[in-house]
């Protein structure tokens, strides 16, 4: 256990074991060794979150940002949440149309709005209004992430996200996650991604971001039912986290979580055939894995 800086990282639990993630491995190990270097140098915890989901949304590996697959309607919509465990202060986009990094819209919320979540036409506006870019006009920007195949792109429960958890210096911690949310979805649906308190929480004693079938982690009570366990029933992060996966099961979801807490401790349980996952952090050796 280190309780100097930590990064985690997932690139979702969407995973299909017969399919080749080497790509992704190689792009996880260096993004967590390069954040854990930014953490060290003193670089806080919800500007690492933020920057390593960036990264990851600009990579196209993953679903999310470039990566991401459309609705039924043909139209890209993307859903993204952060929060900051130190001001417990949080923002997020839903069903977010023509922007280049939805976390950095849901950044936008948080710093320059008294709100917590824009959704649909009115966050799209906001983004446009807050000077975000849009998405590049070239139709071939997006690409088919890593482990994704075009058939994919028609099941409705083909899915993948990235999110971050990263505990910096001073002890603050902070999560992010960012979606293009499942393939074929209806136009407007919204997973569990952008709802702090479900697909991402952060407080002073744990950051957590989830990947899984939205639905289910909607209905279980996603990240922020963590951080009660926790809270005001003393459980230990491992049994908490494990304690959601069962809840997400019995609900016939599944998917994983990345959560550190006040202490560096990590835990990246999952129930999925796999969840794309690293953790970096001082005195501790960079780690990632698939299955
Ligand atoms: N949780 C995401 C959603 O339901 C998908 C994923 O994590 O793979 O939109």
């Amino acid at each position: 256990m280190s309780a100097g800086p930590v990064i985690a990282l997932h690139g979702g639990a969407g995973v299909n074991p017969a399919r080749n993630y080497a790509e992704v491995e190689a792009h996880l190990h260096d993004l967590a060794r390069r954040m854990k270097a930014r953490l060290i140098a003193g670089l806080g915890a919800l500007d690492a979150v933020c920057e390593a989901v960036f990264d990851m949304e600009q990579s196209g590996l993953y679903v999310a940002g470039r990566g991401s697959g459309p609705n039924r309607e043909g139209a890209h919509e993307f859903d993204a949440s952060l929060m900051c465990g130190a001001t417990g202060r949080a923002g997020a986009v839903a069903a977010i149309q023509n922007v280049l990094s939805p976390v950095s819209a849901a950044r936008a919320v948080l710093e320059e709005t008294p709100h917590v979540l824009l959704a649909g036409a009115g966050a799209t506006q906001f983004a446009r209004a807050a000077g975000l870019a849009p998405l590049p006009q070239d139709a071939g920007w997006f690409r088919l992430a890593v482990g994704v195949a075009p058939e994919d792109l028609l099941e409705p429960q083909a899915h993948g996200t990235v999110g971050a958890v990263a505990r910096d210096a001073n002890g603050r911690l902070a999560a992010a996650t960012s979606t293009g949310g499942t393939f074929g979805k209806l136009a407007g649906r919204v997973g569990d991604t952008p709802i702090p308190g479900i697909g991402t929480w952060a407080d002073r004693q744990v950051a957590i971001s989830c990947t899984g079938v939205g639905e289910a982690f909607i209905l279980a009570g996603g990240a922020g039912d963590v951080a009660a366990h926790m809270r005001y029933g003393g459980a230990t992060l491992e049994t908490a986290a494990h304690a959601l996966l069962a809840r997400v099961a019995a609900l016939g979801g599944d998917g994983g979580l990345i959560a550190i807490d006040s202490n560096g401790h990590v835990a990246m349980p999952f129930n999925s055939k796999g969840m794309k996952r690293a953790v970096a952090g001082l005195g501790r050796a960079t780690q990632v894995a698939i299955t």
